[in-house]
């Protein structure tokens, strides 16, 4: 038997196992998303489709009022509470929902389910929209995977984002909301981020997480991991169920290789822009490799002394379009300036080098969890999303969150 036949039946029997062993959560159904898609607002300006909004008290839902007004309608804070139209009202928070239930405009972008107001002490407002799992998932999927992608890639990527949702639902009970709209969590640009194909997948998935201890797993991804996943140990902490893995579908990604210069002088600016004593660089070093080959810590040397940090710092620092990924080596390249004058050489004065650092690396992101562009390969070979998500997560389990 061939080792690769040998190793797909591998394959076959621990998912049959995986999917046997999964069971329902209890988790109930579907379930409320809480996204913080403003965070600092002087003034909101809401639309709905029929030109009423009804407002509730927030959380206990008890009904104020339903404004016929002509939309759309401002909303700012007062000394009393919160001011929508013409109406104050003494509330910290509030509630608002199309009366048709269908969608509300906020500022120039349409949101399915409810939008929770909340005045802050600086009188600030914080406007969070409230709806179905299903519906947030809706709106993030086109943001995080091409909708042309094949279709076990699309779904894979719909339970893992399902998972991560409800892994941060979970985690922030006790807060206002569970997900920024930003990159941060997962993108989300409600109505406008919807496409048919993703919201297919969707549906095709609907209730599926991955869990781990029969909780949701917090299913991090990422665009590429450049031939090995890293365990989420290495990068955030305390994430149970998600070690490293080899993965050797990615290589088709535009982020398989890369290499970016940086002159000393670069480099010193971006730690002087964090506001660190440092002279010019004299040479960068990287400190120790994780199992994968990423790089925890750099070491610069400076005319003033040196400094450690962690890469991941650095990485977060000079910004992530800068620094792709932190499986990278570190390059060294000298040269004397070119506006040096021959006549000093020859006295033996010291001279200034042009010195660059080429990092020269693999892969896109934080390298934990599902590798998208290895999802992708997988599915057009074949492999079904199962498949997929027994590969980059082989601790989890697939369940049913009802
Ligand atoms: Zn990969």
């Amino acid at each position: 038997m061939k080792a690769w036949t040998k190793f797909s039946l591998l394959l076959t029997l621990l998912i049959w196992l995986v999917l046997n062993y999964s069971s329902a959560l209890g988790l109930g159904y579907p379930q409320k998303i809480r996204v913080l898609i403003h965070s600092d607002k002087n003034h909101l300006t809401i639309n709905s489709f029929d030109n009423k909004i009804k407002a509730f008290h927030y959380p206990d839902r008890k009904f104020i009022n339903t404004f016929p007004e002509e939309t759309p309608i401002n909303c700012c804070s007062s000394p009393l509470g919160i001011k929508i139209g013409e109406h104050d009202i003494q509330t910290d928070l509030i509630l608002l929902v199309a009366f048709d239930k269908s969608a509300l405009q906020v500022e120039n972008r349409w949101y399915r389910g409810g939008i929770i107001i909340h005045k802050k002490k600086n009188f600030h407002l914080e406007v969070i929209n409230e709806l179905d799992l299903e519906l947030y998932l809706q709106g993030i999927m086109k943001q995080e995977i091409s909708p042309q992608w094949p279709e076990a890639a699309l779904k894979a990527q719909a339970i893992v984002a399902r998972s991560y949702a409800l892994f941060e639902k979970q985690r922030n009970l006790d807060s206002l909301y569970d997900l920024k709209s930003t990159t941060e969590s997962q993108a989300y640009r409600g109505i406008a981020g919807e496409d048919p194909l993703t919201n297919q997948a969707i549906e095709d998935t609907r209730n599926l997480i991955l869990t781990i201890d029969e909780q949701p797993l917090c299913t991090f991804y990422h665009a590429c991991c450049g031939g090995h996943t890293e365990s989420a140990h290495n990068v955030f902490g305390n994430y149970p169920g998600l070690p490293g893995v080899v993965c050797e579908f990615c290589q088709d990604s535009p982020y398989y290789n890369w290499e970016k210069p940086f002159s000393n002088i670069q480099i010193r600016n971006y730690l002087l822009r964090s506001e660190m004593k440092v002279g010019p660089i004299k040479s960068l070093r990287a400190i120790g490799k994780t199992f994968s080959g990423r790089i925890p810590k750099l070491r610069f040397k400076h005319e003033l002394g040196n400094i450690t940090m962690t890469a991941k710092k650095f990485r977060q620092m000079i910004g992530y379009n800068q620094l792709p990924s932190l499986l990278f080596t570190i390059e060294k390249i000298q040269k004397e300036k070119k506006t040096g004058e021959e006549a000093e050489k020859k006295k033996g004065k010291n001279y200034d080098l042009e010195i660059t650092f080429n990092f020269i690396g693999r892969g896109w992101g934080h390298g934990v969890g599902l590798c998208q562009w290895g999802s992708k390969k997988m599915a057009e070979e074949g492999f079904t999303y199962e498949e997929i998500l027994h590969k980059y997560y082989p601790l989890a389990a697939l369940s049913e969150a009802e």
